[in-house]
């Protein structure tokens, strides 16, 4: 019996007793790792009994594969991550000067982990700066391999930013540099190929998890041949391979033009009674206000790189801020995935008792759900409800709630499985 996760026939096929290749991460990931998979171990022996069960097995990335291998991110991590496809991370500090930008963004590229998927989901009991966080329930598919991220850039004063701005001005005819003796530049590469296979994840995401809508968010009024392109690539490929699936802002106008209003609302009415997911867009600026002001109208987002950072941020805050929201990073072609706390290391509190292990817990069960092991993710959701709602938690938390009980990290996870029912 093989104890490695498989793709076969486009499907993720895992084994009931998988190793999980797992980077404990520097600064708190010490602190947030062990009570994790003590947690999900809990969870899955309470689902499963003995018939399930994962090994974790420990792959060396920042400080530590520093220390023992002489570099922050040795070539076997990566090849046993793609040996075993799924695999679990804490938060990784930024090398300074070894030419690696982030070790994230080293991985996320290395193993082309095209979506960054944030569910953005509200615990009872979690302070939130909203009026009614229970109506948040948005799933953020982030594109993880283009946009300003790819580290296209140049420094003004460099020989190659002046040849760059030469090629501009002389052979592309280009005259709107304001400033061209001063001028960095950035390039922001959007392909139609990595559009549409982000957009496509997300919609098979919808499709399969019966949600309501997909909404593409875009700068396109101002960034016409990357972020519009994004949004056209996307409503071709909902109208060309979905039709039966869904139905499009841009069949709703069409239609509307040609037949009028009613008619229209008449096609959307009867495409939602059916169970079609609605593809609409909205630009980057009017989404964050949206989200905030009218969070039940967003499910599935789908953005860019950039955007998606900033929005991911947003949401996080509307439920509980980056302390609890979890993350993934994942290639639905090749299986491919990576779970992590979306948190940085947190060194001013890092071996105190106060981090809070949400976010990588909730990631690891974005992990078992993506194992299929949902009877087990269920379980960690349930408890973790139950803790909040006694307001028995850690104390980035404990500082915004009246009356509550304030625990250490390891507490807080023994806490969960306690509830576990
Ligand atoms: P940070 O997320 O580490 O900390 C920001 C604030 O949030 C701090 O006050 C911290 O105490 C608090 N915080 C973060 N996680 C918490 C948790 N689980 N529980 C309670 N409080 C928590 O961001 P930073 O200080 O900007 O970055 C520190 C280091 O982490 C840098 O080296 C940065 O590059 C790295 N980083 C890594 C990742 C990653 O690995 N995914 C993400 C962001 C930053």
């Amino acid at each position: 019996m093989t104890n490695k996760a498989q793709i076969i026939n486009g499907q993720i096929v895992v084994p009931d007793f998988p190793i999980i290749p797992f980077i404990e991460g520097d600064g708190i990931g010490k602190d947030i790792t062990a009570p994790t998979q003590k947690v999900i171990d809990a969870a899955v022996a309470k689902a499963y009994g003995s018939s399930r069960k994962i090994t974790w097995k420990e792959v060396l990335a920042g400080d530590k594969a520093l220390k023992a291998t002489g570099t922050h991110l040795p070539n076997e991590t990566i090849e046993i991550f793609k040996e075993y496809l799924i695999g679990i991370k804490g938060p990784l500090s930024t090398p300074v000067g070894e030419g690696i930008r982030s070790l994230n963004v080293a991985l996320r590229q290395t193993l082309d982990l095209f979506v960054c998927l944030r569910p953005i989901r509200w615990f009872k009991g979690v302070p939130s700066p909203i009026r009614y966080p229970s109506l948040v329930d948005m799933h953020i598919f982030r594109e993880n391999t283009e946009d300003i991220y790819a580290g296209i850039e140049y420094m003004t004063g460099a020989e190659d930013t002046k040849k760059f701005k030469d090629f501009l001005i002389n052979e592309m005819g280009v005259s709107k540099i304001r400033f061209p003796e001063s001028t960095s530049f950035g390039i922001k590469p959007i392909s139609k190929e990595g559009s549409e296979r982000l957009i496509r994840a997300a919609f098979e995401y919808a499709i399969k998890s019966e949600l309501p809508s997909v909404t593409l968010v875009h700068k396109g009024n101002i960034m016409k041949f990357t972020e519009g392109a994004f949004k056209n690539w996307g409503y071709d490929l909902a109208e060309n391979e979905y039709g039966n699936e869904t139905f499009t802002w841009r069949q709703f106008e069409k239609i509307k033009s040609e037949k009028g209003l009613l008619d229209a609302e008449k096609v959307l009415n009867d495409a939602k009674k059916t169970g079609k997911v609605i593809i609409k867009d909205v630009i980057t600026d009017a989404f964050l206000q949206e989200s905030l002001l009218r969070p039940f109208d967003h499910s599935v987002i789908a953005t860019m790189n950039l955007n998606g950072d900033y929005i991911s941020d947003q949401l996080a805050a509307m439920v509980g801020g980056i302390g609890i929201s979890p993350g993934a990073n994942i290639n639905y072609k090749n299986g491919y995935a990576i779970f992590e706390a979306t948190h940085g290391t947190a060194p001013n509190i890092a071996g105190t008792g106060n981090a809070n292990p949400s976010s990588l817990l909730l990631s690891g069960v974005m992990m078992l759900e993506y194992m299929g092991w949902d009877e087990a993710a269920e379980h960690v959701y349930d408890a973790m409800e139950h803790t909040f709602s006694k307001r028995r938690v850690t104390s980035d938390l404990f500082a915004h709630m009246e009356a509550a009980t304030l625990l250490t990290t390891s507490e807080f996870a023994d806490e969960i499985i306690k509830n576990m029912h």
